[in-house]
């Protein structure tokens, strides 16, 4: 197989070859995956997938592999959920949860651009990866490294959740905190890619990296019923999601997957780490980079590497972008988890808080179909949480104690609706 014709310049548009390169060497732009459409066009379609198993690799004519992968068999295929209790709880008429916080083997949408970038990682003769994360790729990272027998390094900020370092700690990885913010890492990082010439996933060999990120809405569409979302609102770091998510779209019905598609993607940040969303709603093309201070840790990139090309994909689209503050982030996460059941992290909070605050702002209609990509699990972000919870209420183990209690409860919900 391999259905790659090489890299091109995002820019200036200069070739170059099918290799761990990341920047163009006449206009320092970023480079992108090109692909052999009319090829794939005669190797895939919908019956040929429809045979393969349910996993992100269904799609693997349109990733950039040369041969068959090897790291991260099993991701993908995750929930596609129709949310009826979130849509009578916001009066939408047709919402989607795309449900990435159950994706395997480390719960999140990172795992999609991992298990590419490590399988290329191996095409390339790399035995050392690494990366620069907000905690979900550091996660991923680790965990696909160590069922690949590859030796990991991964740089953090050193305040990230205790829950994102020790689900990178326990599979093994070698993890390094610095003391700044992730545009402080990345900086670093950038400087030892290129000094010790290891895979780092998300800056040398980040062009193959990020195509994983597509697999996010090939696997949507076909969920859909091979139809192209109409709404789709995306949490936004570097940016790259969202764009890529775009590309997908376009690219499934240039292979003929799909014959149109009336796509608007919407962005998502925090407040507190907005660059992207303000530059959209300033009317401006070029972000300016910020100092982030938000829960929403796995979103906090001030200075984000594909910003450009995200706020393009919106204003493309015809979609728009909005941000939230930390207590509209927490106040989502409750009412995901108490309307469908599913405790997505903070970064899922503030696409929730996002797809609510477009639609009370009439940017996203209510009558129309919505897709809300949840990206992370709860489970790792559980500090930003304290003191947002009720206390369980705790009884010795006797009946008469509970009788009480329940009395008691039920007492306080009567208050509770009375007044
Ligand atoms: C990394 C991440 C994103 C977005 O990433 P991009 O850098 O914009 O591609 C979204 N949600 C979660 C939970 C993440 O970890
Ligand atoms: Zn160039």
């Amino acid at each position: 197989m391999g259905f790659v014709k090489g890299l091109r310049c995002r820019e200036c548009g200069k070739e170059f070859p099918n290799e761990p390169l990341h920047v163009c060497d006449m206009c320092f732009g970023p480079l992108e995956v090109v692909y052999d459409y009319q090829r794939i066009r005669e190797h895939l379609n919908r019956k040929v997938i429809a045979k393969r198993p349910h996993n992100m690799w269904r799609y693997k004519e349109l990733l950039p592999l040369d041969g068959e992968p090897t790291v991260g068999l099993e991701v993908g295929w995750t929930p596609l959920i129709r949310a009826h209790n979130l849509e009578r709880y916001l009066g939408a008429k047709e919402i989607y949860i795309k449900n990435d916080a159950v994706n395997h083997p480390s719960l999140s949408f990172k795992d999609r651009v991992v298990a590419v970038a490590l399988s290329k990682a191996k095409e390339f003769g790399f035995t050392t990866v690494a990366c620069a994360s907000t905690g979900n790729l550091a996660n991923s990272v680790a965990s696909n490294a160590a069922s690949a027998g590859l030796e990991s390094f991964v740089f953090i900020p050193y305040d990230l959740e205790e829950t994102k370092i020790t689900g990178t700690l326990i599979y093994g990885s070698q993890v390094i905190a610095i003391r700044g913010t992730y545009d402080e890492v990345n900086r670093l990082s950038s400087e030892i890619a290129g000094k010790y010439g290891w895979a780092f996933v998300n800056i040398n060999i980040r062009p193959y990296y990020a195509e994983g990120s597509k697999t996010f809405a090939f696997e949507l569409v076909e969920q859909l019923g091979w139809k192209a979302p109409l709404h789709i609102v995306v949490p936004m770091a570097g940016g790259s999601l969202i764009t890529k998510i775009w590309k997908a779209i376009r690219e499934m019905k240039e292979v003929g997957l799909i014959d149109k598609f009336n796509t608007k993607v919407y962005g998502a940040q925090a407040t507190g780490c907005a660059p992207i969303t303000t530059a959209v709603k300033e009317g401006r093309e070029l972000f300016k980079p910020v100092r982030p201070n938000t829960i929403a840790k796995s979103l906090a990139i001030g200075n984000p590497a594909d910003g450009y090309y995200a706020i393009k994909a919106i204003n493309e689209s015809g979609g728009w972008a909005e941000d939230v503050s930390d207590e509209e982030i927490i106040e989502a996460m409750k009412i995901l988890a108490r309307t469908e059941g599913i405790f997505t992290e903070t970064a899922g909070g503030v696409t929730l808080g996002v797809a609510i605050k477009l639609m009370q702002q009439g940017k996203l209609p209510k009558d129309e179909p919505i897709v809300i990509s949840i990206t992370g699990n709860g489970l790792k972000t559980q500090e930003a949480l304290q003191g947002h919870l009720d206390t369980p209420l705790t009884i010795n183990a006797k009946l008469d104690e509970f009788d009480a209690l329940l009395k008691d409860i039920k007492r306080q919900k009567k208050g509770a609706s009375a007044s």
